[in-house]
Formats: C-alpha cells, structure tokens, sequence
C-alpha cells in the first residue's frame, strides 16, 4: 500500500497513529541537524519531521522540490502551530521514506503566486496544475458539473451522446474542418454545438434530453473564449419559453446553492431584448447596481427639450444622432484631473468617442458643468432632473452616432461600475433577456442573417411579416439569454418545427432551395415525420465555472487550454503533418 492516509487530512484527534503518506515535496527546511518538509498532495499539506540520523541520510540524497515520496511515521503534535493549513495542529514524526521518483527544478514555483509567466505555465500546465489555485478551479468545475448532472436526473433528462465528426452546423462561426480519408475530398466538420441533433432526438420523441459536450467554434481569441469550450446542451419536448425559463432558472438556482450556498428565492428578472438595449446599451446587462442609461435624444423621438430645443448652439449636440448620460452617484467632487481622465478613457481607440461633457451636480444645489459656456444654471437643473439626477451625483453625457455613441456609453457604465467597486463577484445577479430580434442585418455582406440560428422560432403572431423583407427588422424570436453579472452564460429558443415554415426561414436567409436542402434536408426531412413542437437552451459551461470561481477569464478552468493563437503550448499543436498523412487524405 503505497499511503494510509492523505495528506490534508490529519488532525489533533489522529495524534499517535502510525500513518504511511505520499505525495510531492513543497518544501525543504533545515534547521541545524533536523529537517522539515512539506508534502503535498492533491488534498493538502502535512508537515514531516526528520530526526538527526534522517537528516543525515538526506544529507547524501538531498530531496528537490517536487519529489515524489513516501514518509512512513507517527502523528505527534506539533509545538508550533500553523493555523494556516487545517493540518497544522499535527506533524509527523518520520521513521522510514522512500524517493518513489526525482524531480528536475520546476521552471516556476508551485504555489498560487509564482514567478511563472502566462506561456511557460502553459508549456508546464501540468506542473501549473499542480498549483492550490488551479486545483480549486477544477474541483470547482467538477462540482458544477455534479451539480448539474444531478438537477437534469431527478427531472429525467438522458444524457445522449451526439457525434462530433458531422457536417457544418451554422451558428454564426468559422467550422473546424476534418478530411476524410475514406471519402478523399470530403470534409467532416467538428460541430459548433450539437444544435440539430439534439433536435432530431426530439422528433424521434426522447423529451428531455442534455449533455455535456464539447463545442468547436473557430474564431478569433479572447480571455473569454476558446477554439473548443463545453456546453451544458439541453432539449426539451412539448414545451413552451415559459416552460425553458423555469426549467433552467431551477439548475442554476440549484447549482447556485449547492455549489456556492447562495439561496435565490425570487424569480429572476426578465428585460426584453429593447428594453436592455435601451437602459444598459447592450443586451447583457449587468444589474448588480443602477446607473441606467437616460436618453436624451434618441430615434424613436425622445428628448431632454433643453438640449433639442435650446438655441445654445452647441453644435456637438446639435449635430448629434443620440445623446445618452448616465448619472454616477456621489462623483460631483470629481476633480478636474478625474473628470479629464474619464475623458481620456473615453477617447481610447476602443471606446472611440471624441469627448465626454459632465454635469455635476453640487450637494449645495448648484451646477458646474463642462458646457457652463451654452447652458445657464436653470438650464442645467432642468437637465439634472431629465436625468433624475440626486445632489451629489456627476452626469456623463455622451453624444453621436447611434450605435457607437450606445454601446460606448454601455462601456462606460460598466467601468464607473468598476471604479465605484458596484461590481462585486461575490454577488450573483441573473436574469433572462426575452424576445430577442429573429433576424440581425449583416452591413457587410448586405443579408438578413439569423440572430440567434435559423432553427430559431419567430413569435407566432409575427410570422406573418416574414413575407414582407422590409420589415424583418421588427420580428422578434422565441429567443432567450440567461445572463449572468453582465456576462451571457447561455441561450436557446423555441424551434421551428415545421417543414414549410424551417424552408421559409432558410429562403429568408437567402439560401436557394437546392441548398437549404443540400444542407438540411435531414432536418427538412425529419419535420416531414412527426415533429413535436420543441426548444432548448444551452450554457458555456466554462463561462458558467469561471463566474462561480469569481473570475473573468475560462482558461484556468479548463484543465488543458489552449492559448490566444489557439495553440496547446504544451503538446506543440497544431503542427504539420508528414507527406505519408497527407498523401492518404489526398490533399
Ligand atoms: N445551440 C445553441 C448555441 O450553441 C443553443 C440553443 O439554441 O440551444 O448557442
């Protein structure tokens, strides 16, 4: 037997035992003729004592960081506690060791704060997972998955396997591509979610299905984002978005609680698509604190009337398509240098604004504003109260074109968020964002492109507009994203089921009916069969993980990720492939 115990868990109460442990060496410390080490494993740190004679036997084979070894001892208390570690009441008093295995020098140290950069962890993860944090991480990960696993089970989700060698499935991304040896010239493409399978196991009547599957999408990199990612994929028979919604706003309360004790007993907030765009900017908002966004001049004929009707002639509003603000509580004392550096923060490439005019409203009732040199007092008071501004807070107004002027105003919501400490990981606020837009327009290659996927029902009673291109715009889908702290962390949508309505879809993305059915016609096919009315969700599992750990970035709860140029530093891939290879995939 190779250990009786491990070592996190030994305590006062073990004092006396003869125990056998192993593990990887943390530390050497000698103190004149007696030696300390400490030995790690995957559930913690004990502290072994080597006696004078051991001491000298480790004098001829010095143990090195991150040896593997075996300590046979006894438990005995230790005079100097380490209320640090749960194991630092005890030590133990060693009689025998074995070397199992030597270590080389680890190129960083193993501990949460090393020396290592971000490319040579990468190189080692095995070693940089050996490190307390990233064994948290992936602890954390594995009870998130536990968790879920166990929700979908007591309500009879299956979890079904779907393959991963298929045909392009569209979901808006570039496909990673396979060659074919046995069909030279053909590709599989790896899929960018199990979309169209999940919902064939619905037409063949399997109700309630889900998994926890790998997803390949290729696209340019971020912290947040990964060539291939795992999604809890879900799929639900006979349902309704009404259904979906409390479906899955269960798992996360159940996951919620059983992996972080947070109890959420209200149900979460819902926001439509245009209501989140238009107080937040953006379609994820993160409502851990207010600071909505006022509008005081927008399209659809809003107007704070000082400004739109004022014959100031401040041509930067004049001009302006939309006029946005938002009201920072407690920042009228900003000094000059603080205002001047939002401004600055504004003008980053991007954020993109030229400018940034700020009002602030003095706790004595007075105004002094960037624009004092067009507006009067009373001016400024009228627009402190279009903005519902409190004495004490400091306006931000930013002013242009519609969509940049919108989503730099939503940016620097969330960084005045961050500079007033509102965005606490620790507090966890979800909500869903309903009736998402069916279809998006794609300035760049001048389509209507899907929004969410094409399998994506359109409300019923919109249906109707899908004959009419000119005012696609205005259909909204059955569409729905659960949105975590101003992070999405899943979406789905009631199905198309069918065949006319799926081939209507597909036309309106402007596919012939050769390729739609060229492409689909499976799908196409099956609809012809018996479909059930259906819908599903999915959530990036990752995303999911990382928020739970209180963190940004997926990669450190992946176990092996790959890096911004989506490589595996460690194994070297992607690399070439010999002639022999290529040969054989005639390519
Ligand atoms: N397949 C979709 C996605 O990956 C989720 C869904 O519609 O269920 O975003």
């Amino acid at each position: 037997m190779y250990r009786t115990r491990n070592c996190g868990e030994l305590r006062i109460s073990n004092v006396g035992e003869e125990v056998t442990l192993a593990g990887w060496v943390q530390t050497v410390r000698k103190f004149g003729s007696i030696t300390f080490v400490d030995l790690r494993d995957r559930y913690g740190i004990t502290q072994l004592y080597f006696n004078e004679a051991l001491t000298v036997a480790l004098n001829d084979r010095p143990l090195g960081r991150e040896f593997v070894l075996q300590a046979k001892g006894k438990v005995i208390e230790r005079t100097s506690k380490n209320n640090k570690i749960p194991t630092g009441d005890v030590e133990i008093e060693i009689s025998e060791y074995t070397i199992l295995n030597a270590a080389e020098v680890p190129p960083f140290t193993i501990e949460d704060q090393t020396d290592g950069g971000d490319e040579l962890r990468m190189k080692y993860r095995y070693l940089d997972l050996r490190r307390p944090t990233l064994k948290r991480n992936l602890e954390l990960r594995y009870k998130v998955n536990r968790s879920v696993r166990n929700y979908l089970d007591t309500l009879g989700f299956w979890d079904i396997e779907t393959p991963f060698l298929i045909k392009s499935t569209p979901e808006g991304a570039r496909d990673f591509v396979v060659p074919s040896r046995m069909n030279q010239g053909q590709f599989y493409a790896l899929p960018q979610s199990p979309q169209t399978f999940k919902q064939l196991l619905m037409v063949s009547g399997y109700d309630r299905y889900y998994q926890i599957v790998k997803c390949f999408r290729d696209e340019d990199l971020r912290a947040d984002r990964q060539p291939e990612f795992t999604q809890v994929d879900c799929e639900m028979c006979f349902v309704e978005q009404e259904d979906i919604l409390n479906t899955f706003e269960g798992l996360f309360k159940h996951v919620f609680y059983d992996v972080k004790g947070v109890d959420i007993k209200e149900q979460f907030p819902r926001m439509t698509y245009d209501d989140a765009m238009w107080n937040y900017g953006n379609d994820k908002p993160d409502i851990r604190f207010g600071m909505t966004i006022q509008n005081m001049k927008a399209e659809n004929n809003v107007h704070c009337a000082t400004i739109t009707q004022s014959e100031a002639g401040f041509k930067v509003f004049d001009d302006a398509e939309t006029i946005v603000a938002i009201c920072v509580p407690g920042a009228s004392e900003y000094t000059r240098k603080q205002t001047d550096e939002i401004t600055e923060w504004v003008k980053r490439p991007q954020i993109g604004m030229t400018g940034l005019i700020f009002v602030k409203c003095n706790a004595d009732g007075t105004f002094k504003s960037s624009v004092d040199k067009f507006y009067n007092p009373d001016q400024l008071k009228e627009i402190a109260n279009f903005c519902s501004a409190n004495a004490g807070d400091l306006i931000l107004i930013l002013a242009g074109k519609e969509t940049r002027t919108r989503k730099a105003m939503s940016e620097l919501r969330l960084e005045m968020g961050n500079r007033l400490g509102m965005r606490n990981p620790a507090e966890y606020k979800p909500l869903w964002v309903i009736d998402f837009p069916l279809f998006e327009y794609d300035e760049e290659d001048d389509r209507w492109v899907a929004r969410h996927h094409p399998f994506t029902s359109p409300k019923p009673e919109q249906i109707e507009l899908m004959n009419d291109r000119s005012r696609y715009g205005e259909i909204k889908a059955n569409a729905y994203d659960i949105v975590l702290n101003g992070t999405e962390i899943g979406g789905g949508s009631i199905r198309i089921f069918q065949k006319e309505l799926q081939e209507k879809m597909f036309a309106a993305l402007g596919m012939s009916q050769e390729e739609a059915h060229e492409k689909f016609g499976f799908l196409l096919g099956a609809f012809e069969y018996g479909a059930p009315p259906h819908g599903g969700i999915a959530f990036g599992f990752d995303r999911l993980c990382a928020l739970l750990g209180g963190q940004e970035s997926i990669r450190d709860f992946i176990a092996f990720p790959k890096n911004n140029a989506g490589r595996d530093m460690m194994i070297d891939a992607p690399s070439a492939i010999d002639d022999k290879q290529k040969k054989e995939l005639g390519l």
